[in-house]
């Protein structure tokens, strides 16, 4: 790994870019490499801070070279847009922030890095590999009154321990950049990692890049995890064997590369009602949209406010058909009893927005 080259107020030259500016996130811990119209803004990933400058020197991110390649952004925009109307329509007592127009306008573009590594990986193994084969027998069933006999096909599997040693070249073994890369892929999905190319700055336009949290070092325990699994299907191919269990090995890798790969996402934001940014990502290459879900208490309050104040009419109404009932003609006092049913079941209705917004709130809090 080459040292950055740094300037002293910040800013590195190089592919980056000079005026490119390195901001950090104080509730995420997030490092970012932002164009110099995005400094200072709401954090692109948490949306908790606002962004602040760092300093490379004084403040040593645990990486912040460039990345060797990168998977373009692909969405089309009218999916994007597709995604983002059918969750702002989504929810009932929706923050009144939470609108296509507002959650458009905020969509930035933001690279998150991943791990590539190559390496050279020789030792033992030995597993039991697992091989098909059939049994025929014949079972005798008493059908239309004759005993008939059928061919019965059965599948089994023969274990054989086998040991072996390997040497050889694994590439492309992919390990996350970021903790949060797991959390980020089980809401939107994967990423189609073979639409790679090489990364050029020009690429990144008016995208925000986060910087990896993990150094490779970090990440080679997933990696290893990775490459395990790879072996172990290439042992069992070899032993041209249909299943294997129980693999062991005691590996040593050499010449381990590793490359930083940047994955495209979306991601905006809608205000709740204490005025807390709930993030949206959108897959950067299917437009797949995951969004926090928080329904407004103000509203659901405005709502059964309405729905009691139509009860309180009924309740007039009400009282003012047994007055009537009592003194002038007695047959409204059957009315007086209708309306007091309607002023019963319409205030009953008052709670339901508000149980509604709380368990809503409760709910998706957790999860
Ligand atoms: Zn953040």
């Amino acid at each position: 790994m080459d040292e950055v080259e740094l300037t002293q107020n910040g800013n590195w030259i190089g592919v980056w870019g000079a005026d490119w500016v390195l901001e950090g996130c104080a509730s995420c811990n997030g490092v970012f490499v932002l164009p110099p119209d995005k400094v200072s803004q709401r954090c692109p990933f948490c949306g908790q801070a606002a962004l602040a400058q760092m300093d490379p020197a004084d403040n040593r991110p645990i990486y912040t070279q460039p990345p060797e390649l990168l998977v373009p952004f692909g969405a089309a925009e009218n999916q994007l847009r597709a995604s983002v109307s059918k969750f702002a329509k989504s929810l009932w007592l929706a923050p009144a922030d939470l609108n296509e127009n507002a959650l458009l306008g905020r969509l930035q573009p933001i690279y998150l890095p991943m791990w590539l590594v190559d390496a050279q990986v020789q030792g033992e193994w030995q597993a039991e590999m697992g091989f098909d084969y059939e049994i025929v027998s014949h079972r005798e069933q008493f059908k239309n009154s004759d005993w008939q006999t059928e061919r019965v096909k059965e599948k089994r599997v023969r274990w054989e321990q086998r040991v072996g040693r390997l040497q050889r070249q694994y590439d492309n073994q992919a390990a996350p950049a970021l903790e949060e890369q797991a959390q980020v892929e089980a809401k939107i999905g994967r990423f189609d990692l073979k639409a790679q190319k090489p990364f050029q700055p020009g690429d990144l336009h008016n995208s925000v890049v986060h910087l990896p949290n993990r150094p490779p070092e970090d990440a080679w325990n997933e990696a290893v995890v990775g490459l395990q699994t790879a072996v172990a299907q290439d042992c069992r191919l070899a032993c041209e064997a249909d299943h294997s269990r129980g693999f062991k090995w005691s590996p040593r890798f050499a010449n381990q590369q590793w490359t930083q790969l940047l994955l495209p996402l979306y991601t905006s934001y809608y205000l709740d009602d204490d005025n807390r940014a709930q993030m949206v990502l959108l897959h950067g290459q299917t437009g797949k949209l995951h969004g926090a879900k928080r329904v407004s208490m103000k509203r659901a309050q405005r709502v059964a406010g309405m729905i009691a104040v139509i009860a309180a009419v009924f309740l007039l109404l009400t009282l003012a058909l047994l007055a009537v009932g009592f003194t002038v003609a007695e047959g409204a006092l059957a009315w007086a009893g209708v309306a007091g049913v309607l002023t019963v079941g319409v205030g009953g209705t008052a709670v339901i927005p508000l149980l509604y917004a709380w368990y809503f709130n409760s709910v998706q809090g957790k999860s």
